[in-house]
């Protein structure tokens, strides 16, 4: 496996981008006998801060890092790209509307989408990491007509490190002892963390919280919404979003999809859905998916708790109304 892999990353000066790149050069994304190509996607205003990054790239020295090049226009910068990893987006400014935002992220994503559909190699597989990530992943879809629908995706996966942490933190467990955690639905503050299929330890979790006096309450009052208020959590403590968790998940994300997840393990991606679980055909929703051979499988198994499915309904409903208000200003 010696073939170099052209990697495009958006919003390249950006602090999720940042962290994100010289972990791709060392190989911690596609393996340590990968060699990658880098392209750097910028908007004109930050192209000298991403030009400054590819130089310090360069500094690294990394053995598997081929090749660096910088572009301000989505058509180059995609030309060729077999992982996409678009992580700039518009933030909400002070006085912002939701409909300017909208519209701002509208144009992004469909500008990149028409371009990965112009030139992505034929094994190309997107990761949307830029907020409101599971709409602006459908708004690229719908303009990459000729790409399968199944490449585009948006990153769950730092909400699905969340809830594996929250449990063994709560349980007194290593981390790396607990599986099959499910995130579902919109990457948002409706997300569903679902620990009804988990293990800890080889247990089910639910039976490891109930001796450390953990339930039902529990669950529900602070387990849920610490996990998907987490991101808020960071802002007030640390004086910053999330930079280098959210990294750390894309990468994860891309990794396993191509290289697979663990045995007896999944992993929580959002994707578009083919109606599972009830989740309309064609949002872009999280699931648990178990990762092999280059493509990921949505868990069919794993049947939704009440209270779960009560959620999930919620959160497809606002995936549904975001997908509404991105096509009624004609973005799809
Ligand atoms: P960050 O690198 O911190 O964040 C980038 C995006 O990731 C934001 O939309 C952010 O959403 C999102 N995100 C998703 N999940 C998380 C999470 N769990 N925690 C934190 N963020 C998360 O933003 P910066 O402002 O530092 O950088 C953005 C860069 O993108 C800028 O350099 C800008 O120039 C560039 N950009 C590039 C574009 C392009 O390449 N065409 C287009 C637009 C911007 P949220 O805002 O909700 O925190």
């Amino acid at each position: 496996a010696t073939d170099p892999v052209t990697v495009t990353v958006t919003g390249a000066a950006g602090n999720i981008g940042y962290a994100t790149l010289f972990r791709v050069a060392a190989g911690e994304m596609l393996g340590a006998d990968r060699p990658v190509r880098l392209r750097l996607l910028e908007i004109p205003s930050s192209l000298e801060a991403a030009e400054g990054t590819a130089l310090e790239l360069q500094d690294g020295a990394f053995p598997l890092l081929e090749s660096v090049d910088v572009f301000d226009d989505p058509v180059r910068a995609f030309d060729g790209v077999q992982a996409g990893l678009l992580i700039g987006s518009r933030p909400r400014g002070p006085g912002m509307e939701r409909s300017e935002l909208l519209e701002a992220n509208g144009a992004i994503f469909s500008a990149q989408g028409a371009a990965i559909n112009a030139g992505a190699a034929e094994d190309v597989r997107v990761v949307v990491v830029g907020n409101p990530a599971n709409t602006n992943a459908l708004i690229a879809a719908s303009h990459a007509p000729d790409v399968p629908l199944e490449r585009f995706t948006a990153l769950t996966r730092l909400d699905h490190h969340r809830a594996v942490a929250q449990l063994a933190l709560a349980t007194g467990s290593p981390v790396g002892s607990v599986r099959r955690v499910s995130i579902w639905g919109n990457h948002s503050a409706s997300q569903v963390p679902d620990v009804d299929h988990a293990e800890i330890g080889g247990r089910p979790a639910l039976e490891v919280l109930a001796e450390h006096g953990r339930g039902r309450a529990w669950i529900d009052e602070e387990f849920i919404p610490r996990v998907a208020r987490r991101g808020a959590e960071i802002i007030e403590v640390r004086g910053g979003s999330s930079v280098a968790s959210a990294a750390h998940a894309a990468i994860c994300h891309m990794r396993d999809w191509v290289r697979g997840t663990p045995e007896g393990d999944w992993t929580s991606m959002a994707v578009p859905s083919d109606g599972s679980h009830g989740v309309q055909e064609g949002l872009i929703s999280s699931f648990p998916v178990t990762c092999a051979a280059g493509r990921y499988d949505i868990n069919h198994e794993v049947k939704l708790g009440d209270d779960v499915e009560n959620r999930l309904r919620a959160s497809v409903r606002e995936l549904a109304e975001e997908r509404e208000a991105v096509r009624s200003r004609g973005l799809l």
